[in-house]
């Protein structure tokens, strides 16, 4: 029933890509740490003002919500973007280069900003011919303290209840390539500490003392079975100690040694079963060994849940879009290319993390990827993307908006 044809999207993409890009470099010359998006914040919170969009600041302590209302009632529907840089020095060779020493876009988090900055500036221009509601989440610290969380602990996906959430990513493809995928796309993400109490003692007196250096490689090694052994094999899960802290002196046994790792799987039973057996396995090898572990479990990020039917709705406009993607980009093809591969789905998930799962295990959800275009990976410090993306990522996002509403 949308009266929103593809070229008047496309126009409205055209129209606004050149202040989407100028937003971008802004905030990619600016960027700021997790929790720290404060100049971040107010440039999003005064664009969607300026747009006459109801805005809501100070969502988990540097979040943004923009609230924009169609002319007829309807579904809610939220689009989320993060806002947070790394710590890294930037080492590209752009008149937009970060001035903040140490701190970088390198996960793309500029795009994903100004891109749903872009998709409000769409939105806004059709709300007349739109029904419901549609919620922008712009969220702090997905890098490190999950701002995802703490959005959703604060409401924004209630107040009105939001029917199912999209959000995209930028990852190094070629440009007009998209990614999608089904159920599971990323990992549960866990972190534990392990900390070994033993007793000290002179080395010349190891039977006086309780070597905590020694309990710790037993626990390790003994760690290596719970992949093995304790878990189905078709299941995927991993875990890494990845600190390990102890000693004073090569002639003191230690009384303490602290050991930091990782868990990563793609269930929430594999997750229990690998967190239970950790501390069992650890006491009971400190115990057996006249020492004692403290074991402490720090819940991470959930595995990013694609919904199959919302999967569908980015699946399917993105193939329908293929042809304005490559004359938009003006994409030099092989002609045998079939164009349909430029939608990529995701056969294989990854056992990296996204705190986009908070919002995915709350309602449908679907999150997709974008080309950047550049072969430079995310998190290095030459990151970079082809701008012509954001005519992909525009047009995309703002069409699943519309369909999902109309
Ligand atoms: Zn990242
Ligand atoms: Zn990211």
């Amino acid at each position: 029933m949308s009266s929103i044809t593809n070229d008047k999207i496309r126009q409205l993409v055209n129209k606004y890509e050149h202040n989407v890009i100028e937003i971008r470099r802004d905030i990619h010359m600016h960027p700021e740490l997790s929790f720290q998006e404060k100049r971040t914040s107010e440039l999003v919170a005064s664009k969607l003002e300026e747009l006459g969009i109801e805005v809501q600041s100070g969502i988990g302590k540097t979040g943004v919500i923009g609230i924009l209302k169609g002319s007829r009632p309807g579904k809610t529907l939220a689009l989320r973007a993060d806002m947070d840089a790394l710590p890294l020095d930037e080492d590209n060779d752009l008149p937009f280069k970060s001035v903040n020493a140490g701190v970088m876009h390198a996960c793309g988090h500029d795009c994903h900003t100004a891109n749903l900055l872009g998709v409000a500036m769409i939105l806004s221009e059709i709300k007349n011919e739109l029904s419901g509601t549609i919620k922008f989440i712009f969220q702090p610290a997905e890098e490190n303290g999950g701002g995802g969380r703490e959005m959703v602990k604060e409401g924004a996906l209630i107040k009105p209840d939001v029917d199912a959430i999209f959000g995209l990513h930028v990852k190094e493809m070629p440009l007009g390539t998209i990614e999608v995928g089904y159920g599971n796309i990323m990992a549960y993400s866990d972190r534990f500490i392990l900390r070994v109490k033993g007793k000290q003692a002179h080395t010349s007196k190891p039977q006086q003392g309780v070597d905590s250096i020694v309990i710790s490689a037993n626990i390790i090694t003994a760690l290596q079975s719970i992949v093995s052994r304790q878990i189905d094999p078709l299941e995927t899960a991993t875990f890494s100690v990845g600190q390990i802290n102890g000693g004073t002196a090569p002639n003191i046994v230690p009384d303490l040694v602290e050991m930091v790792g990782m868990i990563r799987c793609m269930s929430k039973d594999t997750r229990e079963i690998i967190k239970t057996n950790i501390e069992k396995i650890a006491k009971s090898v400190a115990e057996g060994m006249s020492g004692e572990c403290e074991f402490i479990f720090k819940e991470g990020y959930p595995a990013v849940f694609n919904n199959n039917e919302m999967a569908d709705y980015v699946k399917e406009l993105a193939i329908e879009r293929c042809q304005d993607i490559k004359d938009d980009l003006d994409l030099q093809l092989p002609p045998e290319f079939d164009l349909k591969e430029l939608v990529r789905i995701t056969d294989k998930p990854t056992l990296g993390a996204e705190d986009f799962g908070f919002y995915s295990h709350e309602v449908p959800a679907c999150f997709f990827y974008v080309g950047t275009g550049n072969p430079a990976p995310i998190h290095s410090p030459k990151f970079m993307v082809d701008e012509r993306m954001f005519r992909v990522s525009l047009n995309l996002l703002s069409s699943v908006a519309i369909k999902f509403l109309n």
